[in-house]
């Protein structure tokens, strides 16, 4: 219990309490969609209704169920919860303010703060990658990542198709030389290192060999 705690958490909530328990609502910062944290029963206003009965005590909790909003610093909440619920028993004041830390980290769980702005955000206005809420940084990230992913996949694509158009060159015009491993040009020989190129022919089954090759690759008959 205290003021440091207090302050650790958003000042931007509704105290939905009633004398007969405690309810708060959190708002997020950026879009202000509200957190409701659950109700805790007032143990005060159980003891008391068992041993003296409804009576009075109606008209009293019909005044404590406005909701209300708070756009005060932490510190005044503090004071405009302690006029609110002024009448209330001590006994209740002490499990109200109890119920109030308690619902703080209820609700912390279900928020983020951004450590730039120091907003406390929902899920929805968080940016997860950057760690900052959408405010600080867009999502622009997310979107270029995105973007990002879809070109490398187009870049791919163009990249499959233009490696396709180059290979076909090379098949057509350019031989690489079996010697040395450079392009040999269009000719019977190679136009680098000047080995014959010309596929040579087994006399015995008709394979195609590369040049320079000793035996045929099909039936292994010695190629001359
Ligand atoms: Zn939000
Ligand atoms: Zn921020
Ligand atoms: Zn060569
Ligand atoms: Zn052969």
């Amino acid at each position: 219990m205290g003021e440091g705690n207090l302050i650790g958490f958003t000042d931007n909530f509704a105290d939905n309490s009633t004398e007969a328990g405690f309810q708060f609502t959190f708002y997020c910062d950026i879009c202000r969609e509200g957190y409701k944290t659950r109700f805790t029963e007032s143990k005060t206003y159980k003891k008391g209704r068992f041993f003296k009965g409804l009576g009075s005590m109606v008209s009293a909790a019909a005044q404590m169920t406005g909701k209300y909003n708070i756009g005060y610093g932490i510190e005044r909440g503090t004071d405009v919860i302690g006029e609110k619920f002024k009448g209330m028993s001590p006994a209740w004041q002490k499990e109200h303010e109890e119920a109030f830390e308690l619902a703080q980290n209820e609700a912390k769980e279900h928020f983020h703060r951004c450590p730039k702005c120091t907003k406390w955000v929902c899920e929805n206005d968080w940016n997860e990658q950057e760690g900052l809420c959408t405010v600080c940084a867009p999502r622009i990230n997310v979107e270029v990542a995105a973007a990002k992913a879809e070109k490398a996949v187009s870049d791919i694509k163009e990249k499959a198709a233009k490696t396709q158009v180059f290979t076909g060159k090379i098949e057509s015009k350019q031989t690489i030389c079996p010697q040395c491993g450079k392009p040999a040009g269009e000719g019977k020989f190679c136009s680098n290192c000047g080995a014959p190129l010309a596929l040579i022919k087994c006399s015995k089954c008709g394979a195609e060999n590369p040049a320079g090759t000793r035996f045929c690759g099909e039936c292994g008959t010695k190629l001359e």
